[in-house]
């Protein structure tokens, strides 16, 4: 969808709406293990790297483990990163996660199989019913490489191959699903994502056609300005007139489905935000009583729904514009 930009000024995103946006009961843990990643893709929110060394603590992560333990509220555990395989702790809460009857989701950048001791993963995956939700931003190779380096398309499709012997895309508890997001703006000419139903039916197409690839959803995603897509726009001079468009195109029937609703997010230091975004621009989520919650602090309390509203900014308009977006694709 091609739409352009038509207001002068950003309103505060607060403004935008009737109520607050309350927090719901939460079903989601996201746990942001590390910015570790053998990428440095030039739109990644989290800034990851090979040369990043944060990471979750065996501290954090014990924590992680009870709370898994203690809340059958939680339906799904999802582990993101970074490369989320190469960060501290991903085992250890893979496994107690599936031994508590919780989905798992890693959001997996497909390469890191391809670096030396981690070709164990695709059959670790498989056995534990990982559902995978693995980055593939075009079909096209010179697009792939340019945002996320060079050869990683070529490597990105060994991967959907190896998982698809595994039986990935094919069998019912063997979910694979590839999230598209648009290229970075070189001009004021801003793109939504295009419609997620049609361009999953393009994606299956060329990708079964040229690679014999099978998957099951494909995700459309927004680019948010935070992170390294935030730098680029600024360096562009392309940031406030992005959040125009985004503003622009608020749609307030995304309202209802924001990811950010019944979910926590939770940083390798063991802080909680209500989403992955709140997490990478530091603005932490606030019990009733004004307080930063931590993942000790739930673990005391007993409760998971201890936050009475979420915290809002600008870059919310990335994730309430056209149909909406989230890590689950499209809203609406
Ligand atoms: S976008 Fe994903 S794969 Fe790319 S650098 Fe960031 S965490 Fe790594
Ligand atoms: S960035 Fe998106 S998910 Fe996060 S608080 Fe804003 S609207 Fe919710």
């Amino acid at each position: 969808m091609r739409t352009k930009s038509i207001n002068p000024e950003v309103t505060p995103f607060k403004n935008k709406l009737y109520s607050p946006l309350i927090k719901q009961k939460i079903k989601v843990l996201q746990i942001n293990l590390g910015k570790r990643c053998n990428l440095a893709c030039n739109h990644c929110h989290v800034e990851a790297g090979s040369k990043r060394t944060e990471e979750l603590s065996p501290e954090v992560c014990q924590q992680l483990i009870e709370l898994i333990y203690k809340f059958p509220q939680i339906q799904i555990v999802d582990l993101t990163g970074g490369a989320p395989e190469m960060n501290y702790g991903f085992k250890p809460l893979v496994e107690t996660a599936r031994i508590n009857g919780k989905q798992v989701i890693v959001r997996s950048n497909l390469t890191i199989y391809f670096v030396e001791g981690f070709d164990y993963l695709p059959a670790y995956f498989a056995k534990h019913k990982i559902r995978v939700v693995a980055s593939l931003p075009c079909y096209l190779a010179d697009n792939v490489d340019k945002m996320r380096g060079s050869g990683v398309f070529d490597a990105s499709i060994k991967a959907l191959q190896w998982l698809n012997k595994l039986g990935y895309g094919q069998e019912s508890d063997l979910i694979l699903d590839l999230v598209y997001n648009p290229q970075l703006p070189k001009s004021e000419n801003f793109f939504l994502a295009p419609d997620q139903v049609k361009l999953e039916q393009d994606y299956k197409r060329f990708l079964q056609d040229k690679f014999g690839i099978i998957f099951n959803n494909l995700f459309t995603i927004t680019n948010l300005p935070v992170g390294r897509t935030k730098m680029y726009l600024e360096r562009q001079k392309l940031y406030a007139p992005y959040l125009h468009f985004l503003e622009s195109n608020f749609n307030p029937g995304t309202l209802g489905h924001l990811m950010c609703r019944d979910e926590l997010s939770i940083d390798y230091l063991g802080n909680v935000y209500d989403c992955d975004f709140n997490q990478m621009m530091n603005l932490p989520a606030k019990t009733s009583d004004d307080e930063i919650l931590t993942v000790s602090k739930l673990l005391a309390n007993g409760s998971l729904d201890v936050i009475s509203e979420v915290q809002t900014a600008a870059y919310c308009y990335g994730c309430t514009a056209g149909s909406g977006s989230s890590c689950g694709g499209a809203l609406v």
